[in-house]
């Protein structure tokens, strides 16, 4: 693949530009976008580097909506039709002695010094308003062989701010490519560094590297680091399963399945999670065959601590325990009773997450090949979007009677018309009576004076 050294400016970042260059100062798209256009992959945002002062950026879009995101850190975000442009002084920053901010930030004139202090030779590309491409440390000679080095020197840049460490395996999990070995045997030896680093400037990074699409890999080459993360990990390395429904260890599985799973964040920290707490359930019995009873509940319990250090949201902690601590139920295969069971107990969304995670677990175990595992996912997929497409019941929400109805037939208030709702549900999901109101009301007075005759 040979790259070309133009990118496609879109209209409204080619208007800013332009306004900022007639006023006298030099502006470029910069970063992320010129990396992505290169690639031909369509950039999430559009950042902006120019030479002006954030105050001349302000005076140069006055008759636009600004908003001063950090003044001392250069940046002004310009509201342009209907989207956000972040628009940042040239600038080098030094010292990040709380690992969140630097400590000192000099604004600079020239492009090639705002380039010097960005972290990999892939981002550190600038396109001017023709979309011509500035590209000072061989940017694009990486791009084009696929691989992540640092600008400058690794150990040098990987010291000043080691949430970078982070990021490189995030764009190398991302974009597929490899590390340079200078760079990669920076990230081995300061590891340790990412100590030092904010969990919420950790947990985007994180998210982004589980969520690429050589996670595995990543995982796999650079597990010494995701352990400086999380320790817990550690013992899953090489953990022997003694069992013929695995012939991987534990860490092997898990990175299998992480492939496995659709790159959704919860899904991908679910199978990172899924089996962590395996070392510490293992029992062999007589036969020298290693079991795991109960590993998934101590999975649960070590990823609820985990993704609290990691300051995750509520949500996102509940979405991952309970896949994790549900992993092994057992799948409704071609039965739609069952479906509504699970349907009764589980989300619709979070059954179709155990079923994704469930099939990746099955073809990570080595003994399962993909298309056994899809079979049966198929038909539980099938069988689940045939169970809510026809509106099936499995709620009480969803039963065509309410406790108003049984008060209407003279049941007493109170506890027992709860209970009758609950046994109407029950009949209805295990098909025994239909979801319409004369059999629910007839059946419900059948229950009512067995009840009374008891
Ligand atoms: P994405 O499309 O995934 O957002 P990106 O390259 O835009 O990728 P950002 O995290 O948005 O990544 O950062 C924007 C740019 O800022 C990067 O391309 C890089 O040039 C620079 N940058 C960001 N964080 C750092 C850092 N910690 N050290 C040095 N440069 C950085
Ligand atoms: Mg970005």
């Amino acid at each position: 693949m040979i790259l070309q050294n133009q990118i496609i400016i879109p209209p409204p970042v080619q208007a800013l530009l332009k306004r900022l260059n007639k006023a006298g100062f030099s502006a470029y798209a910069v970063g992320g976008c010129v990396r992505d256009s290169l690639l031909g992959n369509p950039p999430q945002d559009w950042d902006i580097c120019t030479s002006a002062r954030p105050e001349e950026i302000k005076a140069c879009f006055s008759d636009r909506r600004t908003i001063l995101t950090g003044e001392r850190y250069g940046t002004v975000t310009v509201l342009h039709e209907d989207a956000c442009y972040e628009i940042t002084t040239f600038r080098t920053e030094s010292g990040y002695s709380d690992n969140r901010h630097p400590n000192r930030v000099a604004f600079l004139d020239s492009l090639q010094d705002d380039l010097a202090r960005r972290d990999f030779t892939v981002n550190a590309m600038a396109a001017d308003a023709d979309g011509h491409i500035t590209d000072c440390f061989d940017g694009l000679n990486d791009l084009e062989n696929g691989q992540i080095r640092c600008v400058g020197e690794a150990t040098e840049r990987f010291s000043e701010d080691a949430l970078r460490i982070l990021r490189a395996l995030r764009f190398s999990s991302k974009l597929g490519f490899s590390i340079a070995p200078k760079t990669s045997d920076a990230i081995h030896a300061l590891k340790n560094r990412l100590h030092a680093v904010a969990p919420e400037r950790l947990r985007k990074e994180l998210c982004g590297l589980l969520c690429g699409k050589a996670a595995g890999t990543v995982a796999r080459e650079y597990a010494d680091v995701l352990c400086v993360l999380i320790p817990e990990l550690q013992r899953c390395i090489g953990f022997k399963q003694y069992n013929h429904h695995h012939i991987h260890d534990v860490w092997e599985h898990t990175l299998r399945v992480l492939e496995q799973v659709p790159p959704e964040e919860g899904l991908r920290l679910a199978a990172l999670f899924h089996d962590i707490g395996k070392p510490a359930a293992f029992s062999m019995d007589k036969q020298l065959v290693g079991h795991f009873y109960g590993h998934a509940v101590i999975s649960a319990a070590l990823s609820e601590t985990i993704l609290r250090r990691l300051r995750y949201d509520n949500a996102t902690v509940q979405q991952v325990t309970f896949l994790v601590r549900e992993h092994s139920f057992f799948l409704p295969e071609g039965n739609e009773k069952r479906m509504r069971k699970l349907l009764a107990a589980f989300e619709p969304e979070r059954l179709r997450q155990l079923l994704l995670l469930r099939r990746a677990d099955a073809v990570g175990t080595g003994t399962r090949t993909e298309e056994a595992a899809d079979r049966i996912m198929k038909n539980a997929l099938l069988l689940l979007d045939d169970v809510l497409q026809k509106d099936d019941c499995f709620s009480l929400r969803q039963l065509a009677v309410n406790g108003g109805d049984l008060m209407a037939l003279g049941l007493p208030q109170g506890p027992i018309i709860g209970s009758i709702l609950r046994h109407l549900l029950d009949a209805v999901i295990d098909g025994r009576i239909q979801n319409n109101r004369a059999d629910l009301l007839s059946y419900a007075q059948k229950i009512n004076s067995e009840l009374e005759y008891d």
